[in-house]
């Protein structure tokens, strides 16, 4: 008896070998039909017995492909047809559903035994990959995913790498990327002026000028790198001057896991990260004595470091002698990533010596991801090259296409489609305008990759966040309804989605920066609620911000607020600061003159690491707080400052929000610092005194809600010495505790905790 299915598979099939592999198991199970790529994934037809098509069904979803990611599997009875062969055919466009495109995969192994064997057609082509490996999103120009809709449709095959991508049983069948020497993509070296240079082999030249301390601009996968040898102070120097980069760390690639190992102390976990086909730069704690200039991470414990992840680099890396290359995003400061080559050259030429570029044109720019291990699991601080734009589900269904713009820091967007939320890469801070235009094209460039039209964008509660504009501009000109979110309630949001939770939760929300519902700038946050709505439960204590944004720069503008406020004088800063602008600052503080309040936890992290010594002044967002974290991991566990917990005068006692009084605390650290005492001591019982605080509050939350979910975020929850503590200390109160594990803390994960709002508010209607 012989039975035909259709068998529709949705999800990440396209550009991850899933074609192949179904032509394989067909083969192997002797059923006849035929599969095809159609928007929104792959329709497999097939005939044969029905105990052998039983088990087609098993092994297509548990033998899938690894790269795969299978949403939903259907299939219906067909009429037979009487075939006798399995094909594959050629894609149908124009069908509908949700679209799917893969990552961008780093270099497989077999890949890699090609490209550094000398017998092999490919040997030290810098641009070999297969069906398991290379270029996707970054190509890729219209679904469904075939050669034609990419950027290497430029390219005729020739004969030999058409004959392996037509042959079912080459690891190259339909790799729509291949290419070989002879008939691929090209590497070119040009000069500062962008002017190209006669070279018999490009690379080598280029491996030779960083080997000699120069700094040359690399076309990647998603974009330019900057790059020039670690281990030269002067190159480092020069590009920390030309980037207009003072502190930020940079980080390295080096050529494998032996020579990370060199440089740092990986584990498990850590190992497992960098070898991921994804290939972000993890953070590890870093060796001394390991041979970098100090200058690549400055008084960091902490070194971000890749592994190569294209042909290119794997060669780079053994051409310039296995030493480490310090590999940053080709910009200045925090603009978006070059990517278009007129503009690399632009934009760069005055900053590399040299450009190693190639013909190969990238479509959608994408930066490296970053991410580290905390407590055996991984925590990303930046979600791009090798995760988006993977979709992550969403705990409901959004009721109608909708686009998220997140935040202003760390942009990203989401674009939402029925359970599905797509993230989009990294973006930058939107206040440069390179970065607002990247936004713009990118959100264009989505919406058309994902055919998706948005009919309700979600946004920021914030009136002048460039994101927001976008959304009111948007929504004026296609007349699509408007869903304000409150920044703390996204980040509230984004782990809950994270976990599909649905129940209502306690969330600890510590930032830097958000727009309140009463105005002022929150960022020490307790809410309680759900999607569709959040009580604040509790918050710091507001202080002000002399100067406003000039106080992020400036932390002991922060300390100066909070010793004031705690009625302990300004001697500390004075010798530190000047006299006059200590005086202009209390003036400030006293008349209230361009001194916003916040509550914002980030801000008492500054205030706290300028009276212990650590820093007056910082050179990027968050700096003061993280050398704080850095200095606390250096001293044992030592007692604890006081704080008070209050209720605000409201009659309601379910609905009265906690205050959270930090002045005893900044009494106990402005004394600590007069006797001199340590200032690893200091920011050792800070941090404790700041986890004690969060459980005592959210005990307190706790007894007037009957709530025992806490989830945390904001991107004070970075600090890993912070979030260890607090998940152990609140589950040892028998709280179920929820951190991010697939999208950022910070604001980059902002978009995901605007669509799950959206989707259920739009829901509610
Ligand atoms: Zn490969
Ligand atoms: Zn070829
Ligand atoms: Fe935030």
């Amino acid at each position: 008896m012989t039975e035909r299915r259709a068998i529709t598979v949705q999800g990440v099939v396209q550009g991850v070998g899933f074609r192949p592999f179904v032509f394989g198991l067909a083969a192997r199970l002797g059923l006849a039909g035929s599969v095809k790529n159609r928007t929104g994934g792959v329709v497999v037809e097939v005939e044969g017995d029905p105990q052998s098509l039983d088990r087609f069904l098993i092994d297509l979803e548990s033998a899938s492909p690894p790269l795969a990611q299978i949403h939903e599997v259907r299939w219906e009875r067909q009429a037979t047809r009487g075939e006798s062969r399995f094909r594959i055919d050629s894609s149908e466009p124009g069908a509908t559903g949700a679209i799917f495109i893969a990552p961008d995969v780093a270099t497989c192994d077999a890949c890699l035994a090609e490209l550094f064997d000398p017998a092999n057609r490919r040997y030290r082509y810098p641009f070999l990959n297969c069906t398991n490996c290379g270029p996707r999103l970054t190509i890729v120009q219209s679904a469904p995913y075939d050669r034609e809709r990419t950027t290497m449709s430029g390219f005729a095959m020739c004969r030999a790498c058409r004959a392996e991508y037509d042959d079912p049983a080459d690891r190259r069948f339909h790799a729509q990327p291949t290419a070989c020497p002879l008939c691929g993509p090209q590497l070119a070296l040009l000069d500062h002026r962008g002017e190209p240079i006669a070279a018999a082999d490009p690379l080598i030249c280029f491996a030779a000028a960083l080997g000699r301390g120069e700094i040359g601009a690399i076309k990647g996968l998603g974009g330019y790198h900057l790059a020039c040898a670690a281990s030269s102070a002067s190159a480092v120097g020069a590009l920390r001057v030309r980037k207009h980069r003072d502190e930020k760390p940079f980080a390295v690639m080096v050529a494998d896991l032996a020579a990370a190992r060199e440089l740092c102390e990986i584990d498990v976990a850590e190992q497992a990260l960098l070898l991921s086909p994804r290939r972000p730069i993890v953070l590890l704690r870093k060796r001394t004595g390991a041979g970098l200039a100090e200058s690549v991470a400055p008084r960091n414990p902490y070194l971000g470091v890749m592994l190569p992840y294209t042909p290119l680099h794997h060669l780079l890396l053994r051409s310039v002698g296995r030493i480490p290359l310090v590999m940053t995003s080709g910009n200045r400061q925090d603009e978006p990533i070059a990517h278009e080559d007129a503009d690399a050259v632009a934009r760069l030429a005055g900053i590399a010596s040299l450009l190693l570029t190639h013909n190969r044109p990238i479509h959608v720019r994408c930066e490296d991801s970053v991410t580290r291990i905390v407590g055996e699991r991984e925590l990303p601080l930046r979600r791009s090259r090798g995760y988006a734009p993977l979709p992550i589900d969403l705990p409901h269904e959004c009721p109608c296409p909708t686009l998220a713009v997140g935040g202003q820091l760390k942009g990203s967007f989401a674009l939402g489609q029925g359970r599905h939320a797509f993230l989009s890469h990294h973006l930058g801070d939107l206040d440069h305008y390179e970065a607002y235009r990247a936004f713009e094209r990118d959100i264009a460039l989505y919406r058309q990759l994902f055919a998706v039209q948005p009919e309700s964008i979600a946004h920021d509660l914030h009136p002048d966040y460039a994101s927001t504009r976008f959304a009111r501009v948007y929504s004026s000109e296609h007349g699509t309804p408007l869903v304000a979110v409150q920044h703390h309630h996204a980040h509230m949001a984004s782990v809950m989605a994270e976990h599909g939770l649905t129940e209502p939760v306690i969330a600890v929300t510590f930032d830097g920066t958000g727009y309140g519902t009463d105005g002022a700038i929150w960022g020490g946050e307790f809410l309680a609620g759900d999607y569709g709505s959040f009580r604040r439960a509790a918050h710091l204590r507001y202080a002000g911000m002399p100067g406003g944004d000039q106080a992020i720069r400036e932390p002991w503008r922060m300390a100066a607020a909070h010793l004031l406020d705690a009625h302990c004088g300004l001697d500390l800063l004075s010798g530190r600061v000047s006299e006059v602008e200590l005086r202009a600052v209390e003036t400030m503080l006293a008349r209230g003159l361009n001194t916003p309040l916040t509550s914002s936890a980030g801000r008492l992290f500054d205030a706290v690491a300028a009276l212990a010594g650590v820093r007056d002044r910082v050179t990027f967002e968050g700096q003061a707080a993280m050398e704080l974290e850095w200095l606390a991991m250096t001293a044992p566990a030592s007692g604890c400052y006081a704080f008070e917990l209050s209720a605000s005068q409201k009659q309601d006692d379910t609905h009265r929000t906690l205050l959270i009084d930090t002045r005893p605390m900044i009494q106990d650290v402005a004394s600590d610092a007069l006797l001199r005492t340590e200032p690893a001591i200091i920011a050792r019982r800070f941090h404790t005194t700041m986890v004690e605080l969060i459980v005592a509050t959210c005990v307190r939350i706790r007894e007037r809600t009957r709530l025992d979910v806490i989830v945390l975020s904001g991107g004070v929850f970075m600090n890993a010495l912070l979030a260890a503590e607090v998940c152990a200390r609140l589950a040892s109160q028998r709280f179920r505790v929820y951190t991010h594990h697939r999208v950022p803390p910070n604001d980059g994960g902002l978009c995901l905790g605007q669509l799950a709002v959206a989707a259920s508010r739009l829901t509610q209607g």
